[in-house]
C-alpha cells in the first residue's frame, strides 16, 4: 500500500510502499511514550526501507534511545528515530538490524489508514499508571510485545499491503 506522510509543519513530506499499514499496533513503552505517545503510547506501521522517498531531509532530526536499566550501565539503542528539526512531529524508525524495513509512525500518515479488526496493546508493563488501557472486545493485552511480526499480524488477518488483493 502506498502511504503519504508529513510532520505538522509541513518541512518534512515522505512516501512509502507499507506491507503492514493497519495501525493495530499500540506501543506503551517509555520510548514511544516520550517520543511519540499522543496516548500514551506510539502507532508503529511497516514498510520498505527501499521505497522511502523523503523531501526536506535537512529538517530531519535523529535520535537513539538511550536506555537505562535499574544497576546496569545505560545504553544507546542502536535505532535512528527520525523527526521534524522544526516541529518535532515523530516521523519514523529505522533499525539497521532489519534494513529492509522501516516503521513509519501512524501519527505522521496523512493516506487513510485500513481500520485494523482488532488492537494490540503492547509493552504494557511500561505503561503510564494514568494511561487508561482499552479493553473489551478487539483488544489484545501483552506486557511485553508480540511474538508475531507486523508483517506476520497482517498476514494472519489477510490484511498484507492493505489487503488490497480482496479490494481487487
Ligand atoms: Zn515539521
Ligand atoms: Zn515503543
Amino acid at each position: 500500500m502506498h502511504l503519504e506522510g508529513s510532520c505538522h509543519c509541513g518541512a518534512v513530506r515522505f512516501s512509502l510502499e507499507a506491507q503492514s499499514p493497519v495501525p493495530f499496533m499500540h506501543c506503551h513503552c517509555s520510548i514511544c511514550r516520550k517520543t511519540a505517545g499522543s496516548g500514551g503510547y506510539a502507532v508503529n506501521l511497516g514498510g520498505h526501507a527501499n521505497t522511502l522517498k523523503v523531501r526536506g531531509e535537512k529538517n530531519l532530526g535523529l535520535y537513539h534511545a538511550v536506555m537505562r536499566e535499574p544497576g546496569q550501565r545505560a545504553t544507546r539503542s542502536k535505532a535512528e528515530r527520525r523527526f521534524c528539526l522544526k516541529c518535532g512531529s515523530p516521523l519514523w524508525l529505522w533499525d539497521p538490524r532489519w534494513p529492509e524495513l522501516v516503521h513509519p509512525h501512524a501519527s505522521a500518515i496523512d493516506t487513510p489508514l485500513p481500520k485494523p479488526p482488532e488492537v494490540v496493546e503492547a509493552a504494557l508493563e511500561f505503561a503510564a499508571s494514568w494511561v487508561d488501557v482499552p479493553q473489551g472486545p478487539g483488544h489484545v493485552h501483552c506486557a511485553t510485545w508480540p511474538n508475531e511480526s507486523l508483517e506476520e499480524w497482517h498476514v494472519r488477518h489477510g490484511l498484507l499491503d492493505g489487503g488490497s488483493e480482496e479490494r481487487r
